[in-house]
């Protein structure tokens, strides 16, 4: 820190940025497996039909610049608040309050003018068949979603301010430092607590599936935890799995879509790349990223925000609304930088299955009929990739399993 205050005050910024740019790709760096063999390339129109692809783009690109327009949406209603803040904000009687009740209330703003946005998204997914869910429910979700959001923004604009004035321009620290428990405990406790405010889970009952998901997890020799079904369809006919919690919340969940409409030997499959993560401790180790690249990233959002925050008023709820600009701006570039690792550590979850089952056919075999139920482009363009791309591209996953099949 030191080093940085010794740098001429108009580089501090810039310098802070990059800094925390370049150290998440470190950690990108040092932590991405590498996997072995590396995919073959094969183009999207030797699995998919003409239409197939056509279908896919068209609801994608659309979908793409309805999220855009959100996310535009988004800056422009933060970059007004921050320009001109409210006068309640800039003498605020009680400043804790004040920061909680502007945190609440940007999070209720955003929502609602990204709301006409979100809401066609919805009709266009409709469209395509992907929506199970009437109007009234997806409101309902809505409204749920933004109540647990005013809640934590809430929380975490009272912190903030608290941080504030009584850190001064160090409160990115013990920020940094509570992002990483916040991530530890929701990791924890979200499972539990808020997953089932949006949707039932109950453990996979007894039967063939079931006694096939333990002799797997049981070869790999992987703690699995429970296994559950989660009723998916009442919102969405895709299908998808993930593995979420820590410890004693440990568990496997697959949607119901899932179960009902893929093949027993794929759902293998899909178990087998959740087990993939359980025995590489995916979760942890995503924890362990967030704890490397939070300080620095908080370090580059607290000066930002003195940029940004009205001047003589970075110490009080005033500067709420800079913060969560900052963050706005920042976590998408970072994301951009983690998603290199989250890649890397699905293909690797995918090699994992395909060891463990020996069943390349039925990888290929299942993301031809994943990418078509759900609407995916297999072969998206590389800035969207690069930018937003979680999982590796189904032609990146039928092209490791080309590579297995052909090296055995
Ligand atoms: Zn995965």
């Amino acid at each position: 820190v030191r080093i940085v205050y010794s740098v001429p005050a108009r580089l501090r910024l810039p310098l802070a940025i990059v800094t925390a740019l370049v150290v998440a790709e470190a950690a990108t760096l040092l932590m991405r497996p590498r996997v072995v063999p590396r995919p073959v390339d094969v183009p999207a129109r030797a699995y998919f039909s003409p239409q197939e692809l056509e279908r896919a783009r068209d609801f994608r690109t659309g979908q793409l610049w309805l999220y855009g327009g959100r996310v535009a949406v988004e800056l422009a209603l933060l970059v007004v608040i921050v320009r001109r803040p409210p006068r309640r904000l800039l003498d605020a009687r009680r400043p804790v309050l004040a920061g909680a009740a502007a945190a609440a209330a940007l999070s209720l703003a955003v929502t609602a003018a990204t709301l006409p946005l979100s809401a066609w998204s919805r009709e266009r997914a409709k469209d395509v068949g992907l929506v199970t869910q009437s109007w009234t429910g997806w409101a309902g979700d809505v409204a749920k979603g933004a109540a647990i959001g005013v809640v934590l923004t809430g929380a975490g604009g009272a912190l903030l301010v608290v941080g504030l004035r009584r850190f001064g321009p160090r409160w990115w620290a013990p920020g940094a430092a509570l992002v990483v428990a916040f991530g530890v405990v929701t990791t924890v406790v979200w499972p539990v607590l808020l997953d089932p405010i949006f949707n039932r889970f109950t453990p996979l009952p007894a039967g063939a599936l079931r006694s096939d998901v333990l002799r797997l997890a049981d070869r790999a020799g992987v703690k699995v935890g429970e296994v559950y079904e989660m009723d998916a369809s009442r919102r969405t006919t895709a299908a998808n799995a993930y593995v979420t919690g820590l410890g004693p919340t440990k568990r496997v969940v697959l949607y119901d879509t899932l179960l009902e409409d893929f093949s027993p030997e794929e759902v293998r499959l899909v178990v087998a790349h959740e087990l993939g993560h359980q025995h590489h401790r995916d979760v942890p180790r995503g924890l362990l990223y967030l704890a490397i690249v939070a300080p620095l990233g908080m370090f580059a959002v607290a000066r930002l925000t003195e940029r940004l925050a009205p001047a003589g008023r970075e110490r009080g709820p005033a500067a709420v609304p800079a913060v969560a600009l900052s963050i706005a701006l920042l976590v998408p570039a970072i994301t951009a930088i983690s998603n290199q690792l989250s890649r890397a550590v699905e293909l690797r979850a995918d090699r994992y299955a395909l060891r463990l089952t020996g069943d390349a056919e039925a990888l290929i075999g299942f993301q031809r009929r994943i990418t078509i139920q759900n609407v995916s482009d297999p072969d998206p363009p590389a800035v969207v990739r690069f930018l937003l791309g979680t999982h590796p591209t189904a032609m990146e996953r039928i092209g490791l399993a080309l590579a297995v099949e052909r090296g055995s």
